[in-house]
């Protein structure tokens, strides 16, 4: 058994659409900390599942794929962490590849994001989560993944972010996306629309893992009943992959908390569906 890659995803970076990165940071978690170790938890556990996948009829075999280990980060200081983030999601963009980031806690997103915008000044973001992330602080803190969300609405500007499955946050949290973004409470009724909406702009695609329903992924630090199921999300998943999507990431696993690992198990069959679904 090899774990320096995702399975399947053995290309070397020249000939790779697609780089993933594990960006193990879990400074500013609120709760439960332990996302540092999702990027090998999730590279390890892989190995248990196929590259196959019998809902899309493909193969991670038939593509190319760079697995690029995870990032030395800085972990008591989330600005810098941020910036090395930051620093590799631009090279991997400036080489017309697609960054494919497993967190992680949520703050590692906009380390990404802030490359994306870069070099995409009409970003869109989808975002899936049980938290709006949208708080301008957290306990004075300007850098967490509570506020995340709203350190890239300061970046992107007004009706550029679309949330889905939000079902906890403050009061002004869900005042503030729903007159500056676009948020859809509990589920992805609303994904539809929000694409058209969004027509053929770039958009980058952060998936929070705890906006599945905690009896489907326990293994998360900020665990919030009432969730989507597996195959809800899987197919809201298909729906925003249609989208073009210049880049993704899955946050908030947290191993420690996976008490019998189901919730690292469907983590790699979630990013094999993506990294399928992309076609990059
Ligand atoms: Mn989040
Ligand atoms: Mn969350």
């Amino acid at each position: 058994m090899s774990c320096d890659h995702f399975i399947g995803c053995a290309g070397g970076y020249g000939e790779s659409g697609i780089v993933i990165f594990g960006a193990p940071f879990d400074g500013t978690a609120s709760y439960r900390p332990g996302a540092r170790f999702g990027p090998g938890a999730v590279r390890n556990e892989s190995y248990s599942i196929e590259t196959y996948s019998p809902y899309q009829n493909r193969d991670l075999g038939d593509m190319k794929i760079f697995d690029s280990g995870d990032l030395e980060l800085c972990l008591g200081n989330a600005g810098r962490a941020l910036c090395q983030i930051e620093e590799f999601a631009v090279k991997i963009f400036s080489d017309d590849k697609f960054p494919a980031m497993i967190g992680g806690e949520h703050l590692v997103s906009l380390g990404a994001v802030r490359a994306a915008f870069k070099k995409y000044p009409e970003l869109c973001i989808i975002h899936f989560d049980a938290h709006a992330d949208m708080r301008d602080d957290y306990m004075g803190e300007k850098l967490s993944h509570a506020t995340v969300m709203r350190r890239c609405h300061e970046l992107l500007g007004d009706r550029k972010i679309f949330q889905f499955g939000i079902r906890s946050g403050e009061r002004g949290e869900f005042e503030f996306s729903k007159k500056h973004q676009f948020i859809n409470k509990f589920d992805f009724a609303g994904l539809k629309r929000s694409m058209e909406k969004i027509g053929n702009s770039p958009v980058y695609f952060t998936l929070d893992l705890d906006v599945l329903d905690p009896a489907d992924l326990p293994g998360t630090g900020t665990p919030e009943a009432g969730g989507a199921g597996f195959g809800e999300l899987l197919s809201a998943v298909f729906e925003a992959t249609k989208l073009n999507l210049v880049g993704f990431d899955m946050v908030e696993l947290s191993p420690p908390c996976d008490l019998g690992g189901r919730s690292v198990c469907l983590a790699c069959k979630l990013l094999r569906e993506v990294l399928l679904a992309v076609k990059k």
